[in-house]
């Protein structure tokens, strides 16, 4: 298809500096849990950015010196020489598709932990680390300061060396050595390196100086400055020093990459903000300078894009979350497919990936962080084996990628759902506060779908084993594989985590779970929500059921509210946004009993207990697996051979629950392995430490 003409904009060439980028689509940098442990997997991820048109693919933060690290966090490395390959592969990977291959260099000052290099971390001044580690960073002197500038500048001339073409001076998000500097909160020096906001920024310039004056022949030197801390007078804001640091270096670098502070306010999620959230902060940042201006903001729409590039908000368009969702978004923009887009969710799964030091994965797009160990792309897959039919059953994410993917590969396929509606869980969260982005990961595959002749889709079809096994001999159907999805069900009697034997005396009130909740089920008086499940249904359902009007008390084990929710950047936000709105919170407590009325809690330390009135009570736990189907169509196997089934198998939530991420990742998975050749004895390539 040829693309609409409203967005030849969004292809024009952009100058930077001595390099040219082919179109606006720029990769942010992004972490990905891959970075110096894994610089394969790393390489082929960014190289599938290219490919899908993104004319700018930068790397996640390289650490530019042994004094900054965050082992066991897997990020980027440049210490020495001998770092150089493994960044080379990547930019080998992006320059293969025509385009710029950009680094993120990075001090973490006094946000590194040090753990493996035991060097004591460095500091404008004095300060406790920001961890719990009981470790201060120590204030650099002059000889530090001038061998922060060799380290940098050492850095920049072997990113360069590794085929860099876009180098970056970065002062963003709270965790580097300059933001510290920038920062009168953090800078108590009384040198020329601190005081004055010309003081604090001196370090800064002196940087970007040196980076252009070392590479600056054939890389462009690009700034990453947060404009906005959310810190009140003491820190950067958009309105007084984040503008004027603007304006003072607004012609040094080669490019602006604007944003703001800290990570989870960059990163917000879906949950707290929509769309081009950041654009009231760095709007003002093009009319102070001549130079290219990048930013993000989860854009996915291309009439957002378009907008933001004809009012002059900024000259690219920068994204992570999106092109980790789609990394063939310009792709489909270009080629006029801008319904194929799979639109980020906002639900930062991919972040929690980061953290844990994972290969990244993403919700919408499971192909994210399988690129090379498992040779996945996410635009193409292996054509079918056989004429064979398949059976989904089971119309939520799991069955919906699952029949997806197998319709692109060739299969035909049935899809069967019991309700009216497809996405299943995804469908029924996606109505909960703040969860509404999530209803994509259903909308994306439905129409998807619609365009797959192979793939028949049959709603409101409850099936049952026997039917299984009729419907496959009959001629109009006629299957010869089910993957059953039918996905998991809240339990109702307390067990998970903290009890693994039902909680006592739930006779005796109303007791609900999270699928009565968002069945529309009222619930009445006073209600106590008790979460041992951890991630964001507790705290989703505590807001809905106040702003509902109800007196609610929240309930946890853990010693902080959704603490799972950590992971996603969130929840901070999720315990601020529950006291604001008046819910009552009980963190390090366990609901010991339930009696008329009213229910029993107890300390998780001391069991000390407390009587408090209910009326109604919300238990969050565990799922149980919906795997009857597959237990009644396991004992009757020689009815299905007789069927001409072939092969049975539960994916997603019905196989064992978990995430939304999971789910998808699961139906994507059996979808390619149906009569894919044998696996080896581990499934995916590993990168061996050579010995
Ligand atoms: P997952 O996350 O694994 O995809 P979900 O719970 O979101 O699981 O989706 C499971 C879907 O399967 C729901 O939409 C449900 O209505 C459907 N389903 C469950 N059992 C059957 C069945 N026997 N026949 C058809 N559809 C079913
Ligand atoms: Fe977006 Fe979620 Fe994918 Fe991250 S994991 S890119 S937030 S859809």
């Amino acid at each position: 298809m040829k693309r609409d003409p409203r967005f030849d904009i969004l292809f024009e060439p952009v100058n930077i500096g001595p390099v040219t980028a082919r179109n606006r689509f720029f990769q942010v940098p992004h972490c990905n849990g891959m970075g110096y442990v894994r610089p394969k997997s790393l390489a082929e991820m960014r190289g599938i950015k290219a490919e899908g048109g993104w004319s700018v693919v930068c790397t996640e933060e390289v650490w530019i010196h042994h004094s900054s690290e965050n082992v066991p966090l897997a990020e980027g490395i440049l210490w020495d020489d001998g770092d150089i390959p493994a960044l080379a592969k990547m930019t080998e990977a992006v320059h293969k598709h025509g385009s710029l291959a950009g680094i993120e260099l990075q001090h973490n000052g006094y946000c590194s932990t040090n753990h493996y290099s035991r060097i004591p971390p460095i500091a404008p001044s004095a300060i406790s680390v920001n961890s719990y580690d009981p470790v201060q960073a120590r204030a650099m002197d002059k000889s530090d300061i001038r061998n922060f500038r060799k380290w940098h500048r050492k850095a920049a001339l072997r990113a360069k060396q590794a085929g860099f073409d876009l180098i970056y001076v970065y002062a963003a998000h709270s965790g580097t050595l300059l933001t510290h500097f920038l920062s009168r909160r953090i800078n108590k020096r009384t040198d020329e390196y601190g005081g004055s906001l010309e003081n604090r920024v001196r370090l800064f310039r002196e940087l970007i100086e040196d980076t252009k004056e070392a590479v600056g022949d054939r890389c462009a030197v690009a700034v990453r400055f947060a404009v906005e801390e959310f810190l009140g007078p003491m820190g950067i804001t958009s309105e007084n020093e984040g503008r004027e640091i603007v304006e003072m270096l607004s012609e040094l670098p080669d490019l602006w990459d604007v944003n703001i502070s800290n990570w989870s306010k960059d990163s917000a999620s879906s949950r707290f903000e929509s769309e081009g959230h950041q654009e009231p902060y760095i709007g003002f940042v093009k009319s102070m300078t001549s130079k290219p201006v990048v930013g993000v903001g989860r854009f996915t729409s291309p009439d957002t894009m378009l907008s933001l590039i004809q009012r002059g908000v900024m000259d690219m368009i920068g994204a992570a979350r999106p092109s980790i969702a789609d990394p063939f978004l310009p792709k489909k923009i270009e080629e006029g497919l801008i319904e194929e887009i799979r639109e980020c969710i906002g639900c930062n799964i991919c972040v929690m990936s980061d953290q844990f030091s994972v290969p990244i994965r993403c919700t919408q797009n499971p192909t994210m962080g399988e690129e090379w160990r498992r040779g996945w792309h996410p635009e193409r897959i292996n054509p079918r084996k056989s004429d064979d039919g398949v059976l989904v059953v089971g119309g939520g994410p799991s069955g919906l990628e699952c029949a997806l993917a197998l319709g692109q590969r060739g299969y035909r396929v049935i899809l069967v759902e019991a309700s009216a509606e497809l996405g299943g869980r995804v469908s029924r969260e996606s109505r909960l506060p703040g969860l509404a982005e999530w209803g994509r990961v259903r909308d994306y595959r439905r129409l998807m779908l619609e365009r797959l002749s192979e793939v028949s889709i049959y709603p409101e079809n409850h099936l049952s084993a026997e039917e299984i096994i009729e419907f496959s001999a009959e001629d109009h159907f006629d299957f010869s594989h089910v993957l059953l999805a039918t996905g998991a069900t809240w339990r109702r009697d307390g067990i998970g985590r903290k009890h693994r034997e039902p909680i006592q005396g739930l006779e005796q009130l109303p007791v609900f779970t999270p699928d009565d909740i968002m069945d529309g089920v009222s619930v009445k008086g006073k209600v106590v929500v008790f979460d041992d499940d951890h991630f964001y249904m507790g705290g989703v359902l505590a807001e809905k059921l106040r702003r509902e009007g109800h007196e609610v008390l929240l309930v946890t084990p853990a010693p902080e509210i959704s603490i799972w929710t950590k992971w996603t950047l969130e929840q901070i936000q999720v315990q601020k946004q529950l006291i604001e709105l008046g819910v009552e919170l009980a963190p390090q407590t366990d609901l010991a009993a339930v009696h008329a009325g009213m229910v029993e809690l107890s300390c998780v330390f001391t069991d000390r207990r407390t009587e408090r009135a209910c009326d109604s009570l919300i238990l969050i736990s565990e799922r149980f697996p919906n795997d009857e189907l597959s237990q009644l169509l396991e004992v009757e196997s020689e009815k299905l051979s007789g069927a001409g089934i072939k092969t049975l198998k539960c994916i997603g939530d019905c196989h064992a629950p978990a995430t939304i991420a999971a789910a998808v990742y699961s139906g994507h998975l059996a979808a390619r392995e149906l009569q894919a050749e044998p696996q080896e004895e581990v499934p995916f390539l590993r990168e061996r430490i050579q010995i």
